[in-house]
């Protein structure tokens, strides 16, 4: 299978999404080929990031009372918006917008 073909999968490779069938071959692939593993090295790296920022991402997990602790809140009255430019135009004869 010419590389063009082959690079497609590289993606699904790194994050070990082919079928052992598929992984089997683009391994044997990748073996002989210095630019289709060049290129399959780096989505391995990037999979790798994806991986250790995704821990971060659920370590970073809202505290399990926040809702309860939110929700008193939700319920009280919104503070008046700030006034825009244009409104602040308007008001003043529209100088300068
Ligand atoms: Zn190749």
């Amino acid at each position: 299978m010419p590389c063009k073909d082959l690079q497609a999968q590289l993606p699904l490779y790194a994050g070990r999404e082919l079928d052992v069938v598929q992984s089997a071959a683009l391994g044997r692939h990748l073996e002989s080929c210095p630019t289709c593993a060049s290129t399959a090295k780096a989505y391995a790296a990037d999979v790798r990031t994806l991986n250790h920022y995704g821990r971060e991402l659920v370590s970073q997990a809202p505290a399990p009372d926040l809702m309860a602790r939110l929700r008193p809140m939700l319920g009280r009255p919104q503070p008046p918006a700030a006034p825009t430019l244009r409104a602040a135009a308007r008001r003043k004869g529209g100088a300068f917008l």
